[in-house]
């Protein structure tokens, strides 16, 4: 990381993070979900609710998934019509995500994040994050990135799936039009930040990061001529197109594999296995992005010892056996009430699978067993980075660095697959 004050043009405005926590925009922007328009399922229909909208900050770029482009006196930012729809002039089918929304004139798509003005795709919330924090990088999680790091941390509104289970649905299902919760924050500041509170790294996580991927990618280049690392935990739903661009841009990933039935992505969440599994292959395959996954094991729908068998053996095969899960215990939330937690023998389980399996990192998260968050050694097993369930963490003096690049344990010398500084 470059500590370096220097490194922005406007170190004199830039708010603190309290300042930023506590500021609240009053302009609304927010479309509720009230169904369906033109009886296309992924569009929303409730222009009323859009007031506010060219108060967005603007863009200019242009992406493999569509042109977009920045002019600060016109403030919104946007990604133009890629595809006119054949019956309407006026409509626009979105690049961003397999849903491919096809979008009249005036509403948004099944995300509430991009909508549809004059024949041209504006994103909503570029540069107007809901949740802003400085998190231990455990928490996104990524264990093998950086450990032991504060990450600075941000998100938007709006995704592009709607999980029962959604931990965070407060922001990403569309809110009432009197709740407001963004603030304005521009990319550089986010950089500006990071600094300051010397954070060697920035995640998108919170809400999906592809439905704010204009926002997301310049934050991200900014963040890489500064020296800053970025990170996104995504649910790898993402068009192959905008895929390439993003992963080219980030240094990080951990991509939520919910399941691994077409059934429970099709039920509980609105998404496609084969889409996530897609974008999971060509991270590990054809990028350098460092990868994780979360697995988060939910009683009688996801858990049963044959699917994440099934699960951890395309993990092993497609991904590499190096490649860290995390099992996470759900809680009952959002629609999802009538379940009971999952309990930690459960995780326990599901860890012991991974490794019979041949994974080499399995982690147990949101359960009271610290050594299933600790890294050991995947050959002679000794302990090389400690963790708490509080997120502490401490890396042992066994991880040993052999170069720059290469680490490795330091009592049998297995090397130990990782970004570490
Ligand atoms: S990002 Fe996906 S869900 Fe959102 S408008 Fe585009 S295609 Fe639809």
């Amino acid at each position: 990381m470059t500590d370096n004050n220097n490194s922005t043009q406007h170190e004199s405005s830039i708010p603190t993070l309290q300042e930023i926590l506590e500021e609240r925009v009053e302009a609304c922007w927010y479309a509720p979900c009230s169904g369906s328009a033109n009886g296309n399922p992924n569009e929303i229909n409730n222009e009323d609710q859009l007031n506010g909208w060219k108060e967005y900050a603007f863009l200019t770029e242009t992406t493999s998934f569509g042109e977009y482009s920045f002019n600060p006196a016109a403030p919104v930012a946007i990604l133009k019509q890629v595809h006119p729809s054949p019956e309407s002039a006026q409509s626009v089918v979105c690049q961003l995500c397999p849903k491919h929304c096809k979008i009249s004139e005036g509403r948004v798509g099944f995300c509430s994040a991009r909508i549809n003005r004059g024949g041209r795709l504006y994103s909503r919330f570029y540069g107007r994050p809901t949740s802003l924090a400085i998190d231990p990088i455990e928490k996104k999680p990524l264990f093998h990135f950086l450990p032991g790091s504060p990450i600075l941390s941000l998100g938007t509104q709006g995704c592009n799936l709607s999980c029962k289970f959604c931990q965070n649905w407060q922001i990403s299902r569309p809110l009432p039009a009197n709740e407001s919760l963004n603030r304005v924050l521009e990319p550089e500041k986010v950089v500006q930040l990071a600094i300051e509170n010397r954070c060697p790294s920035v995640a998108f996580t919170y809400n999906e990061p592809t439905v704010w991927c204009e926002y997301v990618l310049h934050v991200a280049r900014l963040c890489r001529k500064s020296g800053i690392k970025t990170a996104v935990v995504t649910n790898g739903m993402i068009s192959e197109k905008a895929r390439k661009e993003l992963y080219e841009t980030v240094d990080a990933a951990n991509v939520d594999l919910k399941a691994f039935t077409p059934e429970f992505y099709r039920n509980y969440t609105n998404g496609s296995l084969e889409d996530v599994q897609e974008t999971l292959e060509f991270i590990a395959q054809r990028t350098n992005v460092w990868l994780e996954v979360t697995n988060l094991v939910i009683p009688t729908l996801n858990d049963s010892p044959n699917e994440i068998q099934r699960m951890c053996e395309w993990i092993v095969n497609t991904l590499g056996p190096h490649t860290p899960i995390h099992f996470s215990a759900f809680f009952p939330t959002y629609r999802l009430l009538n379940l009971p937690p999952t309990p930690a023998e459960t995780v326990i389980r599901a860890i012991e699978i991974a490794k019979k399996t041949g994974l080499e990192y399995a982690y147990g998260g949101n359960i009271p067993n610290e050594a299933s968050q600790s890294t050991f050694c995947p050959s002679c097993g000794e302990k090389l980075i400690e963790r708490s369930r509080r997120y502490e963490t401490k890396i042992t003096p066994a991880l040993t660095e052999r170069s720059e690049t290469e680490w490795i344990c330091g009592k049998c010398e297995r090397k130990i697959v990782g970004v570490f500084k």
